[in-house]
């Protein structure tokens, strides 16, 4: 099999060699066209929820073969109503097939031999942060060739002012892959304008669940929340395979293919809204429970599983330190926030196969 197959992280070009400028940027004249500027379908419609993806990859990442077209078709045909382009260390911009919105983005992938404190034997220093709805003005970019440090805050530090530049909103990229970033690191991060945390990036060697010595990327959520940082949970697929990943399963490979985690924001139909609701926490992140409520009202948190859910589901409400503060089972839950409640609230969903749905944290006024 190919190494670019097997290996999400050593194709890009810049592997290894984020102190140096990046050794292309995306194609074509730049053209301040900002997600503002985007594809505007219908502004006429209100808010609704509209199912988009935050990261995935076509061949301009080096470690795809599916050309971005290619790739807007596959999320278009999966229902999607926007999708944001995040290929590594380059800004990919296509027009979207109708009915799906296309935004610009970008994985700065500062993938390097050392950095402290330094990885666990085997593992590597996989730093990877997404700048979400960025200009198309490359210029910036040239930027991530990196600061004169192998910290790790400082690192992704530099990726989120990179970010800032580029005019994008950052997310930080799987924390358990190499077991990238933890709490501490990412609430000094939070501090610094980190907008959103992957909690399901659902490739398959994302490590979401932890091990016996790391806690699960929902526990480092949970951390990072208790010391009163507000950064949002996603859920993304990180895809790399698309129409090709029959293919490679027959080959007996193991794609890291699309629709398996994604967001549900509730927004209109354009960019400057749907970038809006994420940067504010509009927006629930799924990797197969469908929502079709959640409301707060400063006390309670009511949240409800589509009509087309299938069966009982669970809801599980959380709190400071990743506390279970209540659990209820049926199609609906509606939680009233505790008197002495200190800090956040936030509901998982999960149905009976295991899928889940997460709400974005909470902070109830005082009782
Ligand atoms: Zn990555
Ligand atoms: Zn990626």
């Amino acid at each position: 099999m190919s190494g670019a197959m097997a290996r999400r992280w050593l194709a890009p070009a810049l592997a290894l060699a984020a102190c140096g400028p990046p050794q292309e940027t995306a194609p074509g004249p730049a053209a301040p066209a900002a997600a503002e500027a985007g594809a505007s379908v219908d502004e006429a419609a209100g808010p609704g929820w509209l199912k988009g993806q935050l990261h995935l990859h076509s061949n301009a990442s080096g470690d795809s073969d599916t050309p971005p077209s290619r790739v807007a078709r596959w999320y278009a045909d999966q229902g999607y109503d926007f999708i944001v382009f995040t290929d590594h260390d380059r800004i990919t911009e296509v027009p979207g097939p109708e009915g799906l919105l296309v935004f610009p983005g970008v994985e700065l992938t500062q993938n390097l031999e050392r950095c402290e404190p330094p990885p666990e034997p085997g593992l590597h220093c996989l730093l990877h942060v997404n700048g979400l709805f960025v200009d198309t003005n490359t210029a910036a970019l040239a930027g991530l060739a990196g600061p004169a440090s192998t910290d790790r805050l400082e690192l992704y530090a530099h990726a989120l002012r990179v970010t800032e530049a580029l005019g994008g909103l950052p997310m930080l990229n799987h924390p358990n892959f190499h077991h990238a970033a933890d709490a501490d690191l990412i609430s000094a991060l939070a501090e610094r304008g980190l907008v959103m945390i992957e909690v399901a990036n659902e490739a398959w060697d994302s490590n979401n669940e932890g091990d016996a010595t790391h806690p699960s990327t929902e526990a480092l959520w949970d951390a990072v929340l208790s010391t009163g940082a507000r950064v949002w949970g996603v859920a993304t697929d990180d895809a790399h395979h698309y129409y090709d990943a029959m293919q490679l399963r027959e080959r007996g490979e193991r794609p890291h293919t699309g629709d398996r985690g994604w967001v549900m924001v509730r927004a209109e139909r354009s960019g400057a809204s749907i970038r809006e609701a994420l940067r504010r926490g509009d927006f629930y992140s799924s990797n197969g429970v469908e929502l079709s409520e959640v409301a707060f009202d400063g006390r309670t948190l009511r949240v409800s599983v589509a009509e087309a859910a299938e069966g009982e589901h669970h809801f599980v409400l959380i709190g400071d330190g990743g506390k279970v503060l209540d659990e209820r089972r049926g199609r609906e839950a509606s939680f009233s926030a505790p008197a002495d409640l200190r800090g956040y609230l936030r509901v998982r969903v999960e149905d009976r196969r295991g899928d889940r749905a997460w709400t974005q944290p909470v902070w109830p006024s005082p009782g």
